[in-house]
C-alpha cells in the first residue's frame, strides 16, 4: 500500500481571559511553510505584547525569507529563526527603557510530511492527541517543574506554589537562547495543541483530552477550550492553536 501524503489544517483562538486588562499572548502560523507558533509575553505595561508579537512576526518573516531555498533542513531553520527572534527582542529591550526586561515564551511546531518537530522555550505547551489519548510533548521551563523533576516538590505543591509563575527560560531576556527540540513522527488523525498557560492552569489534562475528543471543526474545538478556561476562572490570557494531520 502506498503511503498517503499527510496534509495539515489549523485553527487558533486567543482570548484576554476574565481578569487581565490586556492580552499578551500571540499566535501565528504558515500552513505553506509548515510552521505554527504560540507565544506568551511578559513585562511591564505593554512590553509583553511587544515581545510576543515580535517573536511570532520575526520567526515567520525569517522562515518566509529562507524557506524553499533548500539550504537548510526545516528544524534547523526554525531553530535559527527562534534565535534570531531572541536577538531582535533582546536588542529592542536594550534600546528602550519602557521595554526593558520584556520576554516571551515560545512553543512551535514545524511539520514536513510525516516528520514533525516541536520547539520550546518557557512554559507554554505542546500536546498531541492520538488514538483519543492526550500526551504532553514539551517540558515546562519553570522553577516548580524543575523542582518536581528533581523530586523536591510534588505536582500538587507545584500547582499551589507562589513561585509557579517563575520561568527559567524565555525569549528576549538574554543575548542567546537554546530551545528544546523534540522530533516526532506524525500520523494521519494526530491532533496537536499548542497553548499558553492560561489554558493549562485552568483545565486538567484529562479535561483537555475529553474536550478535544469530539467531532467538531478545529475552530469550534479552540472556542470550546477557551470557553472552558474562562468558565474555570479565566485568570490569565488564553491561547489555543490546533493542528490536525489528515
Ligand atoms: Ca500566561
Amino acid at each position: 500500500m502506498a503511503t498517503a501524503a499527510v496534509h495539515y489544517t489549523a485553527a487558533a483562538v486567543t482570548d484576554r481571559g476574565r481578569k487581565r486588562p490586556s492580552n499578551e499572548d500571540a499566535f501565528g502560523f504558515s500552513i505553506e511553510h509548515g510552521v505554527y507558533l504560540v507565544c506568551d509575553g511578559m513585562g511591564g505595561a505593554a512590553a509583553g505584547e511587544v515581545a510576543s508579537s515580535l517573536a511570532v512576526g520575526e520567526v515567520l518573516r525569517l522562515l518566509n525569507r529562507r524557506a524553499g531555498s533548500g539550504a537548510m533542513p526545516l528544524p534547523l531553520l526554525a531553530e535559527e529563526a527562534i534565535c534570531a527572534a531572541n536577538e531582535a527582542i533582546f536588542s529592542r529591550a536594550q534600546r528602550s527603557h519602557k521595554l526593558s526586561g520584556m520576554g516571551t515564551t515560545l512553543v512551535g511546531l514545524a511539520v514536513e510530511e510525516r516528520r514533525a518537530w516541536v520547539l520550546n522555550v518557557g512554559d507554554s505547551r505542546c500536546y498531541r492527541l492520538r488514538n483519543r489519548r492526550l500526551q504532553q510533548i514539551t517540558l515546562d521551563h519553570s522553577l516548580v517543574e524543575e523542582q518536581v523533576r528533581l523530586g523536591r516538590m510534588t505536582r500538587p505543591e507545584a500547582l499551589r506554589s507562589p513561585l509557579r509563575n517563575v520561568i527559567t527560560r524565555a525569549l528576549g531576556t538574554h543575548s542567546s537562547v537554546t530551545p528544546d527540540v523534540f522530533e516526532l513522527e506524525a500520523e494521519p488523525g494526530d491532533l496537536f495543541l499548542l497553548c499558553s498557560d492560561g489554558l493549562t492552569r485552568e483545565l486538567s489534562d484529562s479535561l483537555i483530552e475529553s474536550l478535544l475528543d469530539a467531532d467538531f471543526p478545529l475552530d469550534e474545538l479552540c472556542a470550546r477550550l477557551v470557553a472552558a478556561a474562562n468558565k474555570a476562572g479565566g485568570h490569565d490570557n488564553i491561547t489555543c492553536l490546533l493542528v490536525r494531520a489528515e
